[in-house]
C-alpha cells in the first residue's frame, strides 16, 4: 500500500461535526517505533464530555430508527471497514507499533463483530410470563440503557472499540468513545464511518484525550447511563468509584490477566511449541489473555523450554509496518515497567533467554527482547503481577491436583488453556480452572458468539455473543390486570 498521510492535527467527533477541545488543549500521538510524533489530537475536558453527553441525550430522545434499520447500518458499517481495511491496518500500526500483517487480523474481527450485531438487532425482545395471580397479563422489554461511555485500552485500539460499539448501538444505545490517549487514530476513523453508514448526529462521538481528565469527566457524568471500560484492574477500581460517587451508573469491566498456560505431559507436544511461542509474546506480549504463566509437566519440561527458547530465538522484531512477528511496545512508559519487572526477574528468577532492551537500528523506539524465566516460586512478583510486556514466566509440576491448586493461585481469572490428549482430565481441569474463558489444545480462540470475560479480579460482565445484549439493555417488567 502507499504511504498514508496524516494531517498534523485531528479533531474529535461530538454531535457529528469535527471539533477541537473548547480550551484548544491537544495531546501529541506518538509512533512507538521510532518515537516520533504523528499527529495531535485535542484533549477533551469536562465542559466538552457536557456537549457530548447532552447530544447523544438527544439523539437518544429523538431515536426513531427500527431495530432492522439499525441492523442495516450496521451491516453497512461492516462494508465500509472492509472498505477502508488497509488505510486501519496501516494507521494501527503506525499508532500503536502492531505489525501490518496482523493487523488485518483485528479488522477482520471487527468486521464480524459488526455483522454478527446487525443481526442481533431484530431479536432483541423480553418474554411473556405465566404467573400465578389468575387475569394476569405480564411480559418483558429488553430497553436500550440511554447514553453509555466506552472506554478502552491501547493494546488493540480499534478492535477493543468495536466488541463495545457494535453490541452498545444494535441495542440501541448512543455512545460516547473515548480511546487510549496513546492510540486514538483508528477510533476516529471508526467516527468517520459511522456517520457515513448514515447513523444520526449524536448517535456515536469519539473523546480524546487522557484518563484523569476526559475519562474521569465521562465516568464521573450525571447522564451516562453505563460505563463499559477495558483496561487496567486499578483504573476498573477507580471507575466502580467514580460510578458509586455520581449517579450509581451501570458499570462493566475488562481487565488484567495472567493467564494460565498449562501443557500435561500427553500433550502433543510439537503443536504446543507452536503455539507457546504466539501465547506468550504474541503483540508483544500486550494483550490480556497471554499465556504468561507457563506451566509444564515434569516429564516434558525441558523438551517444551528448549523448544520455546529456539521458537523464541527466531523471532523477527522490528517496526510495525515492515510485518515483523514483533513490533514496538506502545510507550516509553510501558517500555521501562517492564524492563524493571525484567530487573526484578533476574534477581528472583532465572533467566533463560531475553532481558534487555533492543539497540542498533531499533534504538529510537521502544522495543524489547521476548524474555523467559524460570522459577518454581509462584509468589514472586513476575509471577503474580500482571506485566504486559513479551515475558513469560515457566515453571514445572508433577499432578493433576498440584497444577489446578497453582493455576488458581491469581488475584486475575480472565483466562487459561491446558494441553492434553485425555478428553475426561481436560474436561475435569477446565471446570476447576477459574477463568472466565478455557482453551484446549489451542489458544487465545475468539469469535463474536462466545462470550468473553473475567473471573476474580478480571473484571465484571461478559462481552460478546448474547451475554453483551444484556450488558447494553435493562430489562422492564409490565403487569396488566385483565
Ligand atoms: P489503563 O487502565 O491505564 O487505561 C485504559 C483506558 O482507561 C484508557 O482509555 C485510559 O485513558 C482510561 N483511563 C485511565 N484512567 C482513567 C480514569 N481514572 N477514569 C476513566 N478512564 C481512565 O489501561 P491500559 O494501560 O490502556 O491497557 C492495559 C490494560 O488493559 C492491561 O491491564 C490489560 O490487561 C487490560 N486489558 C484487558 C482486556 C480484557 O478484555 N480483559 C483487554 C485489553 C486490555
Amino acid at each position: 500500500m502507499e504511504k498514508i498521510i496524516i494531517p498534523s492535527r485531528l479533531q474529535m467527533l461530538i454531535g457529528g461535526e469535527w471539533v477541537d477541545a473548547n480550551n484548544k488543549d491537544s495531546l501529541s500521538v506518538i509512533n512507538p517505533a521510532n518515537a516520533q510524533e504523528i499527529t495531535t489530537v485535542p484533549l477533551a475536558a469536562k465542559e466538552d464530555i457536557d456537549i457530548a453527553v447532552d447530544s447523544a441525550q438527544q439523539a437518544f430522545e429523538n431515536d426513531t430508527l427500527t431495530p432492522a434499520e439499525r441492523g442495516q447500518l450496521l451491516h453497512k458499517v461492516a462494508d465500509l471497514l472492509e472498505r477502508d481495511k488497509e488505510y486501519l491496518m496501516h494507521l494501527e500500526s503506525l499508532d500503536n507499533g502492531k505489525p501490518f500483517d496482523k493487523a488485518a487480523y483485528d479488522v477482520d474481527s471487527c468486521i464480524h463483530h459488526f455483522r454478527y450485531y446487525a443481526g442481533w438487532t431484530t431479536k432483541i425482545h423480553g418474554d411473556q410470563i405465566p404467573v400465578s395471580s389468575p387475569n394476569k397479563l405480564v411480559y418483558t422489554r429488553k430497553e436500550p440503557l440511554g447514553v453509555v461511555g466506552l472506554i478502552v485500552p491501547w493494546n488493540f485500539p480499534l478492535m477493543m472499540s468495536v466488541w463495545k460499539v457494535a453490541p452498545a448501538l444494535a441495542c440501541g444505545n448512543t455512545c460516547i468513545l473515548k480511546p487510549a490517549e496513546q492510540t486514538p487514530l483508528t477510533a476516529l476513523h471508526l467516527g468517520k464511518l459511522i456517520m457515513e453508514a448514515g447513523f444520526p448526529k449524536g448517535y456515536f462521538n469519539v473523546v480524546t484525550g487522557t484518563g484523569a481528565i476526559t475519562g474521569e469527566a465521562i465516568t464521573r457524568h450525571q447522564k451516562v447511563a453505563k460505563i463499559s471500560f477495558t483496561g487496567s484492574t486499578d483504573v476498573g477500581k477507580k471507575i466502580m468509584v467514580a460510578a458509586a460517587e455520581s449517579n450509581l451508573k451501570k458499570v462493566s469491566l475488562e481487565l488484567g490477566g495472567k493467564s494460565p498456560n498449562i501443557v500435561f505431559d500427553d500433550a502433543d507436544i510439537d503443536q504446543v511449541i507452536e503455539s507457546v511461542v504466539w501465547s506468550s509474546f504474541y503483540n508483544s506480549g500486550q494483550e490480556c489473555t497471554l499465556g504468561s504463566r507457563l506451566y509444564i509437566h515434569e516429564k516434558v519440561y525441558d523438551q517444551v523450554l528448549k523448544g520455546l527458547i529456539d521458537k523464541t530465538s527466531q523471532l523477527s522484531i522490528g517496526k510495525g509496518i515492515d510485518s515483523p512477528d514483533l513490533g514496538p511496545l506502545i510507550s516509553e512508559t510501558q517500555m521501562n515497567r517492564v524492563l524493571n519487572y525484567i530487573e526484578l526477574g533476574k534477581k528472583e528468577a532465572k533467566l533463560e533467554f531475553g532481558g534487555h532492551r533492543l539497540e542498533g537500528d531499533l534504538k529510537e523506539g521502544y522495543f524489547v527482547s521476548p524474555t523467559i524465566f524460570s522459577h518454581q516460586n509462584d509468589d514472586l512478583k513476575i509471577v503474580q503481577e500482571e506485566i504486559f510486556g513479551p515475558v513469560v514466566v515457566v515453571s514445572s509440576f508433577k499432578d493433576e491436583e498440584e497444577i489446578i491448586q497453582r493455576a488458581n493461585h491469581s488475584i486475575f481469572g480472565l483466562a487459561a488453556a491446558l494441553w492434553t490428549k485425555d478428553v475426561s482430565k481436560a474436561h475435569r481441569v477446565a471446570h476447576q480452572i477459574q477463568s472466565g474463558t478455557v482453551w484446549i489444545n489451542g489458544y487465545d480462540m475468539f469469535d463474536p458468539s462466545v462470550p468473553f470475560g473475567g473471573y476474580k479480579q478480571s473484571g465484571n460482565g461478559r462481552e460478546m455473543g448474547k451475554s453483551a445484549i444484556d450488558l447494553y439493555t435493562q430489562e422492564k417488567a409490565v403487569w396488566l390486570s385483565l
